[in-house]
């Protein structure tokens, strides 16, 4: 019979690559909770209409890559394409605003978006979610940005490069929206069918397409940070002079438009260079009107999302402190010496020692080959003599040094041994 496969664009993450996820995701968890953040756990499955309010109708990822189904209730269901708007259902849902004036949350998890297959992105891939809502000034959104920045520095990322823009906020966006939409008009006839039909509903979209024409139609248009207000550019000059305070280089990149509608005043991104390409690994922003427009109060919010695949492909090769190996292996010959080599490693265990062995009764040259295998640090031999004379011998496995342990009171023994190195 022929086995089953998993779905295309989805993914198994494997022992091996795990370590690497662990990694990332303990220390999101200790530089996050560092500066105050709590994590929250959420569904991946919502009602449709949270995306369609929240991320907005015109954007790609509601026109065309939402994993959307009609469940056996007949209610339309969506596979979350993003965290953002779960986070805020289950804050207002929770009246998490009515306890406290900040919230600080961070999440880990898979999203889903049906994009056409390609080396390295995935229909299923996971991000790091962090959102901070209550206060709306500058101040934060420079504090939020050095977290992420401290993270990504913190897993060992390396040639790291920050963008910031401004996006404006409701008052002073439609005037830039008039004036794109006047200068892409003329360009109308250059550019795709999608985004001819968004010049009518959102001209700034035009900014996330693909298409070569539609590249090159807004390569020459006007910046939307020429055009924003006078509070705005006051933000955007607080969250620039808090950067600098806290000694984190960036650029501002006037033609950084987040692909999503919500995103108001502060966004950003960080890429790296390698192998000649600029990805990117992170991006967010400010979302000041995004609660209201879900039905809230009106709070201010800003977060961010790292793609973890993204993250961990671009991680040095060479991590070998993340994994963990044997402590200890314990090779033991001969029935009674098995049985206590079962006893003592299971002790070990309980003592917080990564210990292995095994009950086959192998021959000692495949016990010491399997220690070998498994990266143990030193390797127990249990025999028939080291029972007579009460006493075995701990080697070590780098070294090939060997030095000899009493059995009785073995644990202590092995316990303080193996954690004094
Ligand atoms: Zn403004
Ligand atoms: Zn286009």
């Amino acid at each position: 019979m022929e086995i089953i496969k998993a779905v295309r664009g989805f993914k198994d993450i494997l022992p091996g690559e795990t370590e690497r996820w662990q990694f990332v995701e303990d220390t999101a968890r200790k530089v996050f909770s560092d500066f105050g953040f709590k994590e929250i756990k959420i569904p991946v499955l919502e009602k449709t209409e949270l995306f369609r309010r929240s991320i907005g109708e015109t954007t790609d990822i509601v026109e065309k890559e939402m994993y959307t189904f009609e469940d056996r209730g007949g209610e339309s269901l969506t596979l979350r394409p993003e965290a953002t708007a779960s986070v805020m259902r289950a804050y207002l849902e929770h009246s998490l605003h009515a306890s406290d004036a900040v919230s600080k949350l961070f999440t880990f998890g898979p999203m889903f978006r049906r994009e056409r297959p390609q080396k390295g992105r995935y229909r299923q891939f996971h991000q790091i979610n962090v959102e901070l809502l209550g206060p709306g000034d500058a101040l934060v959104d420079a504090e939020v940005i050095y977290m992420l920045m401290l993270f990504l520095e913190r897993v060992r990322l390396t040639g790291v490069s920050l963008e910031i823009n401004s996006l404006g906020c409701p008052e002073c966006r439609p005037s830039f929206r008039k004036v794109l939409g006047e200068y892409l008009a003329k360009k109308e006839k250059t550019l795709c069918e999608d985004c001819q039909r968004r010049l009518g509903t959102n001209p700034l979209r035009v900014f996330d397409c693909k298409v070569e024409g539609c590249k090159a139609a807004v390569s020459a248009a006007p910046f939307l940070i020429d055009y924003i207000c006078e509070r705005c550019k006051e933000h955007f000059r607080e969250d620039q002079e808090g950067l600098k305070a806290l000694k984190t280089a960036f650029a501002v990149n006037p033609r950084m438009v987040r692909g999503l509608d919500y995103y108001t005043k502060t966004t950003f991104e960080v890429t790296t260079k390698s192998l000649g390409a600029q990805n990117a690994v992170a991006g967010g922003g400010r979302y000041d009107r995004l609660v209201k427009d879900l039905g809230g109060p009106e709070v201010p919010g800003i977060g961010f999302a790292v793609g973890v695949e993204r993250l961990i492909s671009l991680l040095p090769e060479l991590m070998e402190d993340i994994v963990r190996s044997p402590d200890l292996y314990i090779a033991s010959l001969g029935q009674e010496a098995r049985k206590l080599a079962f006893i003592l490693c299971n002790r070990l265990r309980h003592l917080g020692i990564l210990a292995e062995t095994d009950y086959s009764n192998r021959s000692l040259k495949s016990q010491m080959k399997r220690s070998d295998k498994l990266g143990a640090r030193y390797t127990l031999l249990l025999g028939e003599n080291e029972l007579k004379e009460r006493k075995a011998f701990l080697r070590n496995m780098k070294g090939g040094s060997q030095e000899p342990v009493g059995l009785d009171d073995m644990e202590n023994q092995l316990v303080s041994l193996l954690k004094a190195r």
